[in-house]
């Protein structure tokens, strides 16, 4: 960015010091390293952040590389672990697994997905892989392998196509190192209230010890208390609690035992479900869940029996409140909201993180260079609007997709609302097996594909060009796709062993 960019906007202040604080601040510090301007963070005393959020999805291996950060070195500051991918335990009925591994399933066959072409070849052979059986992640979790050897390049590596798992509030620490290195100043406290100019911007905010701050533009990320775009700027809230019904949650970590599965695990509970997250050294476990179906105390108990705890084992749980929906706007005035001040859902798709990484990354590629930017507030608007909501209504379709009628719960969550725009995707899919108009940001139509054929939901008729396409090429396409998955299957080392590389641990192997 040059100097001569944003010189209206040179002191920026961000509210918070969560993993979307300081993200901002380290992003934003490494791309406007030479622009002269300032950026403050502002952040109380005490933990860092909310806490969890303990896993990510693949655009994590970008936000380093944008960093310049070292794998390794993130891996070792925050207990990380490698993720493959999601797989969902009695989801759809139970007793019945369905997956979501990252990247490309198996390969692109002229640029398209491996869908369509899976699809005919299963209708006219009546193949018995399932769809995730192409795809080189999915094989790699099932062995429990890891995306590539230490410092060593793979197919899965190549592509960024893996995720992370770690310990939230080390993540945050890592991050601020990373800002503070690059001159981000830090003040301690919080903030009271915020002063306005006639224009309606923020000029400053007053932290409760007195101090004031001033800025030219602010970023809040203040995490449900949305402190700026909510409480001081009045910008309406639109509560997401009709469609996802989950509102609050519980969470523990036990200390690491067993194998270190390189995939996250969400089980599904009588209200809700359960999330299985392995970290270097412990296990993060948590209940998602409606407070219309179970109480507090309830689902601690569920988790407690799900998780095979002794009564007296003494485990603290956490008990959150999720703010469900987001925003009206993003952008207000000279205030940016970025992660869980902006929106949220739950993190069935652990995609809160992305979410912030996507916010910031549009602001910057459009920080503004003056003060009339209507058309550019409005355009980040628009866009942040579509992409969250396609990531609510792709976290949506995993309860609409379910078939279990064990729990009220259940099926409330299936029957519940679905925007127009989930509707039309669906009709679109069940006639030709067809996706349209996905946002990049939001989830691939792999992605779908695996939600919807995992959950048995197909198509009625494959798309016209892959059911002309030659079927016995298609056929030997898919046997080499098998082929060249078990041959760098046989390259990945054993996620555990990498792990121990990384961490200067001995793990137990994978069983
Ligand atoms: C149960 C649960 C599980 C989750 N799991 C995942 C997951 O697996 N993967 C994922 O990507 N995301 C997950 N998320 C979302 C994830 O936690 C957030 O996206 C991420 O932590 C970023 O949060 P944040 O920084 O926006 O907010 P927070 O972490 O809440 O940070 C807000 C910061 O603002 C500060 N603050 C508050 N008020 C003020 C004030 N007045 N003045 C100054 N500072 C203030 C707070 O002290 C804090 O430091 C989960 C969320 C929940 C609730």
């Amino acid at each position: 960015m040059s100097s001569k960019v944003a010189e209206s906007n040179k002191r920026i202040v961000i509210v918070g010091g969560g993993t979307s604080g300081w993200m901002t601040a380290a992003l934003m510090s490494q791309v406007m390293r030479s622009s002269g301007q300032s950026i403050t963070v502002i952040e109380p005393p005490g933990p860092r952040g909310i806490g969890v959020g303990e896993a990510s999805v693949i655009s994590m291996v970008q936000l380093l590389k944008k960093l310049g950060a070292d794998e390794v070195e993130m891996m070792q500051r925050c207990e990380a672990t490698y993720k493959l991918g999601i797989r969902f335990c009695d989801w759809y009925e139970k007793g019945h697994d369905n997956w979501h591994p990252f990247g490309v399933c198996g390969a692109r066959i002229d640029g398209r997905d491996l869908f369509p072409f899976w699809l005919a070849d299963s209708k006219r052979f009546g193949t018995p892989e399932p769809y995730e059986a192409y795809s080189l992640q999915w094989a790699a979790s099932n062995a429990g392998k890891a995306p590539h050897a230490f410092h060593c390049p793979s197919p899965i590596a190549q592509t960024q196509s893996y995720a992370f798992h770690f310990n939230a509030e080390a993540l945050a620490g890592w991050l601020r190192d990373i800002a503070l290195r690059n001159g981000v100043k830090e003040i301690v406290g919080a903030v009271q209230d915020a002063e306005f100019a006639d224009s309606g911007d923020v000029t400053a905010v007053t932290l409760f010890a007195g101090e004031r701050v001033e800025g030219d533009f602010f970023v809040d990320c203040s995490g449900f208390q949305s402190v700026l775009m909510h409480k001081a700027l009045g910008d309406p809230f639109e509560s997401w609690n009709s469609q996802l019904l989950c509102d609050r949650a519980v969470a523990f970590k036990i200390s690491a035992e067993g194998s270190v599965p390189p995939y996250t695990k969400s089980h599904a509970l009588s209200a809700g479900w359960a999330w299985h997250i392995p970290l270097a050294s412990h296990l993060g476990l948590g209940y998602v869940y409606s407070s219309q179906f179970i109480s507090d105390e309830a689902a601690w108990e569920e988790l407690r029996q799900h998780a095979k705890l002794n009564p007296g084992a003494g485990q603290e749980p956490r008990f959150l409140k999720m703010r469900v929906g987001r925003q009206q706007s993003f952008w207000k005035q000279n205030v940016v909201a970025i992660g869980l001040s902006a929106g949220f859902l739950e993190p069935l798709e652990s995609s809160g993180i992305h979410l912030s990484q996507v916010g910031i990354e549009l602001l910057l590629k459009n920080f503004p260079s003056g003060r009339n930017v209507d058309s550019l507030r409005d355009y980040y608007n628009q866009r942040m609007a579509l992409i969250y909501d396609e990531v609510r209504d792709f976290v949506q379709m995993h309860y609409r997709l379910s078939r279990r009628t064990d729990s009220a719960f259940w099926i409330a969550a299936r029957e519940a609302e679905i925007s127009g725009d989930l509707k039309r995707r669906l009709n679109l899919y069940d006639e030709v097996g067809m996706l349209d108009n996905l946002q990049a940001e939001a989830f691939t139509e792999t992605s779908y594909f695996h939600l919807l054929t995992g959950n048995k939901r197909l198509p009625r008729r494959a798309p016209a060009l892959a059911a002309s396409a030659d079927p016995h090429m298609v056929h030997s396409i898919l046997a080499s796709i098998k082929a060249q998955n078990d041959q760098a299957l046989s390259d990945l080392p054993p996620h555990e062993e990498l792990l121990g590389r990384i961490h200067r641990i001995h793990l137990a192997r994978a069983s």
